[in-house]
């Protein structure tokens, strides 16, 4: 399908060499895609996951997601804002990703690359609003690897997205899920914080791998008391209505029934800042928790997000709706005790180079001694922890919830936007233009054309590797939730879209 020639440009434009093998079966549908040029396209633009070099401690280990938290919210990385003394505290005695990178801007794609290992197009997991793809059973999980080792595993979630309607609960042995039908009700991150701790107690005893789950700082913004005192706008600092942001406000928000001005937009913005700031004093309390059970010798915490969230960055607001910086730069942080079973000191460190969720399964396992996940396209952030490797790793990304649909690659510094309905590009110097202000496709046509091959080309072997991805099978119960929360349409809006 693709010539000698192409092939050969893309390799010498990478810079890259075969630094593993696929793996597994690569599934054509209905393009015959050799395994051939599989091998290299992968092999040049995804860095395979290797069998652990080494033999690992077997560690504890907790996996932090901190819903919707964008990576600049952070004074770890960057933001001046004072939210986040506790998660800064931990930053000093772990490994800081500094440029991680989400493969989707909404929960459902960018989790299940955080469980699977593997981009979206390749777990198969997300779809668009109305169309939802669950992750297929055949898509191997980090929590399946624990389990098959003997961790206890458990999960505290609080998004329908995360539950066993989508698949995202394979390999949890117990999992603790408050899923409100409206978003005011949402548990709040001392209840999470608390159930965490809770589990902990009950397992604490034999090694064990615990993901937790915070919703706070998405939708909707409604910082406890102390919070609001502190960071929101005058007018807003004592409890009152709700701003905005209510399922049904973003219903008609997303359907443009309702406009949204700057000024309003500043003010929800300080709200959510008061929502990270409670996040962070709960996260503070897991860590503490950690401390004083004395598991934090023996137990990796990795902290990260699934996306981030836009204020007006692009003109726009929330997430699932665009590719840019604000939805998929994310925080990522790795502390990990002690040494590599080689005696490779685990130091707190930065680390510059360009990241990807979906290289955390792998990272985490080698760390527990665990094999990771089968089919996997990540790749162990070991060497970037331990200072032997600093490779920029391409990040692709893939589906929006809502709005136009399409996909990005970032490579190095540059980054190309697709939209998939006009076919439009978008390219961006990241290094120079940071917030993605200045659209270069038309003054950098050639690197244009390059970066928008080598997309297609990761595009197809994702494809290629995917197993069949299947339709939730919903009850009508399930179905007419997810309607009300207006994460499925009904048949007749279907129709018009
Ligand atoms: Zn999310």
């Amino acid at each position: 399908m693709f010539g000698a020639a192409k092939r050969r440009a893309i390799r010498d434009g990478d810079g890259i060499g075969a630094r593993g093998r696929v793996r597994g079966a690569l599934m054509g549908r209905g393009v015959a895609i050799s395994i051939g040029v599989i091998a290299v396209v992968t092999a040049g633009l995804y860095l395979i996951a290797r069998p652990a070099s080494e033999p690992s401690l077997r560690r504890n280990v907790v996996l932090i997601v901190l819903d919707t938290v964008r990576a600049d919210r952070l004074g770890s990385l960057g933001s001046t804002r004072g939210l986040t003394p506790a998660l800064d505290a931990f930053a000093k005695e772990a490994a800081v990703f500094e440029r991680a990178y989400s493969h989707a801007p909404w929960t459902l794609p960018s989790i299940a690359s955080l469980f699977s290992g593997r981009d979206p197009l390749s777990h198969g997991a997300g779809g668009r609003l109305g169309t939802f793809q669950r992750m297929p059973d055949g898509v191997e999980t980090i929590a399946e690897r624990f389990r098959a080792a003997r961790f206890r595993t458990g999960a505290i979630v609080n998004a329908l997205f995360v539950t066993e309607t989508f698949g995202m609960t394979q390999g949890f042995e117990h999992v603790d899920a408050v899923v409100p039908r409206a978003n005011e009700s949402a548990r709040r991150a001392d209840a999470t914080t608390d159930a965490a701790l809770n589990w902990i107690d009950h397992h604490r005893d034999e090694p064990f791998f615990l993901f937790v789950h915070y919703f706070d700082a998405h939708l909707l913004y409604d910082p406890p008391p102390e919070f609001r005192t502190r960071f929101a706008d005058p007018q807003d600092r004592r409890p009152g209505p709700i701003l905005f942001g209510r399922l049904e406000d973003m219903l008609d928000f997303r359907g443009g029934k309702v406009r949204l001005d700057e000024p309003i937009v500043r003010r929800l913005e300080k709200l959510y800042d008061g929502e990270v700031a409670y996040l962070d004093s709960q996260v503070g309390r897991l860590f503490d928790g950690l401390a004083q059970r004395g598991l934090s010798s023996y137990t990796v915490v990795a902290v990260t997000s699934d996306h981030g969230e836009e204020f007006f960055d692009h003109g726009g607001f929330e997430h699932g709706h665009t590719l840019y910086e604000e939805l998929l730069h994310v925080p990522l942080m790795i502390r990990a005790p002690g040494r590599t079973a080689s005696g490779t000191s685990l130091t707190p460190r930065r680390v510059s180079a360009v990241v990807r969720l979906m290289d955390v399964a792998p990272t985490l396992c080698e760390l527990a001694g665990v094999p990771a996940p089968k089919e996997i396209q990540g790749d162990s952030l070991l060497p970037l922890m331990t200072g032997r490797d600093d490779l920029n790793r391409p990040v692709y990304a893939f589906g929006n919830l809502w709005g136009e649909s399409g996909e990005a690659l970032r490579k190095e510094d540059w980054k190309v936007i697709r939209e998939a309905k006009a076919s439009r590009v978008r390219l961006f110097d990241l290094r120079h233009d940071p917030r993605e202000q200045r659209d270069l496709s038309g003054t950098e046509a050639a690197r244009r054309d390059r970066m928008v091959a080598e997309l297609d080309l990761i595009r197809r072997a994702s494809e290629a590797a995917r197993q069949a991805s299947t339709q939730p099978s919903l009850t009508r119960e399930q179905r007419e939730h997810l309607q009300s929360l207006g994460y499925l349409k009904s048949e007749d809006e279907d129709r018009h879209d």
